[in-house]
């Protein structure tokens, strides 16, 4: 018996339980994470990058509250996440630069600190890159489709971190902070929740354990759509996130240049990287990537991809070879790439905090507290645009259309 399951030991549940215990809540909560460590899928295989740059309130909200947050993290809990706040460089072409320039106001109105560059600063700021293309063979342009570089958004405020140990602060702390209320239940493979009449009763292990209780919150990532099939929740009710690979690359550093406390920089095709110790973190949204549970890593794609917009764009970058790599799962919400954070509609007792895509680190506080108020209070608070990340907005086709996507 318990009063709350949370299903998932990512950042999401933890964060969640977090800011639930913080605010009031006084219920026994039992976490439940399939594997025997906290925080090992998609919260530690992410890229750690923080940036409150987008072209939505809620989005920009939600981020400059969770990079408020991770900043005060150490003075909070006495335990460095290594947030550091370099800044997000974003590079643009013509055919969409117009489109920045004339969006700049909204960031200003937003409270949101971005400086329009020029290419010569961009050069200056991410040494070794050339912003032109009159040093490639035209076929190379073409086959890049690789056009001049004519400005770039800079967002200082914009950071990394490491995600996996904000996240296993979360739990540590809550389970310090309240031992009489709070148990982490590892290697705890959740099979369905137990849903009778419309209403939570419970949470089914796969090794047959069963869990009596009225209240579940789902934060299983990418797998929480397949959790509430086994269920038996029709597709009409579930959600729209589906498990899609992600790789990253880290790769030595170009040679003779210092990429030390460079800006997570973003350039050609959505090409990114930032400095990762000695080396970078390099990667790149593979469009054509089918959905499913496959995390191979695909060398090919750095060697015969990204590294051939590296190479083009940044002298010495024939040199960034692989050190190693990862694929990891985004939980990918197909009608618009954000957030569900929300009390199910149709069956009472279950909440859902899923569907981040590629920004669940820099959203986990602003979404834990969110879950944490519509459980306590029936309704978010501190962040009310977070309102809008309703489940209904699917059906209704009121999707929250980002256009600042990497
Ligand atoms: C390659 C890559 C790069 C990324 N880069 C960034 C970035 O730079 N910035 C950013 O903000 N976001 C990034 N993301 C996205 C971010 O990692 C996720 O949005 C975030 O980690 C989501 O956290 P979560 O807790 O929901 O998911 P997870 O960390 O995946 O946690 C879900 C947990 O649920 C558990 N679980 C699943 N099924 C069950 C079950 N049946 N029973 C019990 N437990 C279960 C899993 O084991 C897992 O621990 C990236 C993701 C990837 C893959």
């Amino acid at each position: 018996m318990s009063d709350l399951v949370i299903i998932g030991g990512g950042i999401i549940g933890g964060a969640s339980l977090y800011y639930l215990l913080e605010k009031g809540y006084s219920g026994s909560i039992v976490v439940m994470e399939s594997n025997d460590a906290l925080a090992q899928k998609a919260t530690s295989l992410s890229a750690g990058g923080m940036r409150n740059i987008w072209s939505t309130t809620v989005n920009m909200k939600m981020t400059t509250y969770s990079i408020k947050h991770f900043s005060e993290f150490k003075e909070l809990f006495g335990i460095s996440i290594g947030f550091e706040q370099n800044g997000y460089l974003f590079t643009f072409y013509e055919d969409r630069w117009d489109e920045i320039v004339k969006f700049k106001p909204k960031w200003d109105e937003a409270g949101v600190s971005t400086e329009l560059i020029t290419p010569e600063d961009i050069e200056k700021m991410i040494p070794g890159l050339v912003s032109g293309v009159d040093h490639l063979d035209p076929e190379i342009q073409e086959m890049l489709t690789i056009s001049p570089i004519v400005g770039g958004l800079f967002g200082k405020d914009c950071a990394i971190l490491n995600a996996t140990a904000a996240a296993t602060t979360y739990f540590d702390y809550s389970v310090n902070n309240y031992p009489d209320q709070v148990k982490i239940s590892l290697n705890t493979d959740v099979d369905r929740i137990v849903i009778e009449g419309g209403r939570v009763k419970g949470v089914l292990t796969k090794d047959g354990d069963l869990i009596q209780n009225e209240t579940v919150l789902l934060a299983a990532g990418a797998w929480s759509q397949e959790i509430l099939k086994r269920s038996g929740v029709d597709e009409e009710k579930n959600i729209p996130v589906i498990p899609i690979k992600r790789m990253l690359f880290v790769v030595s550093q170009p040679k003779a240049v210092d990429y030390r406390n460079i800006p997570l920089t973003i350039i050609d095709e959505g090409v990114y990287f930032r400095d990762e110790a000695e080396n970078l973190i390099v990667g790149c949204a593979d469009e054509d990537q089918s959905p499913g549970f496959d995390t191979d890593p695909d060398k090919s794609y750095y060697e015969d991809y990204i590294n051939l917009y590296m190479q083009a764009r940044i002298k010495g970058a024939e040199y960034c070879r692989i050190q190693n790599m990862w694929g990891g799962l985004y939980a990918m919400n197909t009608e618009d790439h954000n957030a569900i954070i929300d009390k199910h509609p149709d069956i009472e007792g279950l909440y859902i905090n899923t569907g981040f895509s590629g920004h669940g680190i820099m959203e986990a506080p602003a979404a834990g507290i969110s879950m944490a108020e519509i459980i306590l209070n029936g309704e978010v608070k501190t962040i009310p645009e977070v309102r809008s990340l309703n489940l209904n907005r699917i059906k209704k086709g009121d999707l929250i259309k980002e256009t600042i996507v990497i």
